[in-house]
């Protein structure tokens, strides 16, 4: 394998964790390298308004605070390659990483911060109403629906928590379950079942979702007897499920069974000394632009205290 590049930091995607590590990494003078990925900004470039990261009183749209991310760390001399990582080597103690052009790189430490995608049902009125009532975080977008009523669909503990969230800002929630059954834990589905507001449609699928530029309903389906209902909603929440961006780290990285990179608790060490990870990657629970802001600050601090050990200047 011939090697061309040596690199002290090489970050893996440009969403707010990476985007953070860099310029942390960039500040301590490691000559970061940021590869993007094939979405640059991540999640977050699908989403219009932020109004829930601190910092920005009057809310931001997403990919304008992507900008002003990518924008600092520049500002701190991280160079940013618009290109995809294919594979990774953590045989030896530097790592190599194959780019989408076939090039290798040899880094001394990786920050792995490629995120996670949201499922989505694939309804093409899911796609044509998306940031117009469709969403897939309640965190995020569930404060521009209070007073309204909303739809969750999904089962599992995601669904449950945004059924709750939505719950105490909406008059009603409708949360639409393919089986007669949650998959969530225990204690999600008692809160689920014993919020009065949260109205559970049991073996539903959603057929469609209306409204020419805003959400106005759905048309769900019973999967047991056919029958069809319309309801009124100006908000709908998928939430079944996400899947983090790790495949290319499979055999290498210890992963959980959805494939969620597992970090030592406390810190962003993989169990490759040198490769870190922030972000969604490791994160099925929080999943937040700050969270994920903050864990790629803890991975660059992380790298940079492994090359002080490391002695490796
Ligand atoms: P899950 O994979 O656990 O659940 C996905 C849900 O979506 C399932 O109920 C599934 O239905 C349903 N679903 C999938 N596809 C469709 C579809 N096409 N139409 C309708 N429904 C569909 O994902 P979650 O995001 O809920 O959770 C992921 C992991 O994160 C879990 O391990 C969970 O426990 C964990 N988590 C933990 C939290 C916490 O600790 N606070 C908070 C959130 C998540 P079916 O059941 O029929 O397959």
């Amino acid at each position: 394998m011939s090697v061309l590049e040596k690199q002290k930091c090489v970050i893996i995607g440009s969403g707010p964790a990476g985007y953070t590590a860099a310029i942390y990494a960039a500040r301590a003078g490691l000559n970061p390298v940021l590869f993007t990925g094939k979405e640059p900004g991540g999640q977050l470039m699908i989403t219009t308004d932020v109004d829930n990261f601190p910092g920005y009183p009057a809310g931001i749209m997403g990919p304008e605070m992507m900008e002003d991310f990518r924008k600092q760390a520049e500002r701190f001399g991280t160079e940013i390659r618009y290109e995809l990582i294919t594979g990774v080597d953590f045989t030896g103690p530097v790592h190599i990483l194959t780019t989408e052009s076939g090039k290798n790189i040899e880094a001394n430490t990786v920050i792995i911060s490629t995120g996670a995608t949201a499922k989505w049902l694939g309804l093409d009125s899911e796609k044509r109403l998306m940031n117009k009532g469709v969403s897939a975080c309640a965190v995020c977008d569930g404060f521009f629906f209070r007073g309204m009523d909303v739809a969750v669909v999904g089962a599992g503990d995601t669904a449950a928590e945004e059924a709750s969230y939505l719950a105490k800002l909406c008059p009603k929630v409708h949360l639409i379950v393919r089986r007669n059954e949650m998959r969530a834990s225990k204690i999600m589905q008692e809160r689920v079942k014993n919020t009065p507001n949260i109205v559970i449609h049991w073996n539903s699928e959603t057929v469609e979702i209306l409204g020419e530029n805003e959400t106005e309903a759905i048309r769900i389906k019973n999967n047991v007897n056919g029958s069809e209902e319309v309801i009124p909603v100006k908000g709908f929440f998928v939430a079944i499920g996400h899947q983090p961006n790790t495949s290319i780290f499979d055999n290498w990285l210890q992963m959980d069974s959805s494939g969620y990179l597992i970090a030592q608790q406390g810190s962003t060490k993989t169990d490759i000394p040198g490769v870190f990870v922030s972000g969604d990657a490791a994160d099925k629970v929080y999943r937040q632009a700050i969270t994920a802001a903050g864990t790629g600050c803890m991975a660059a601090l992380d790298a940079e205290r492994y090359l002080v050990e490391h002695g490796i200047s």
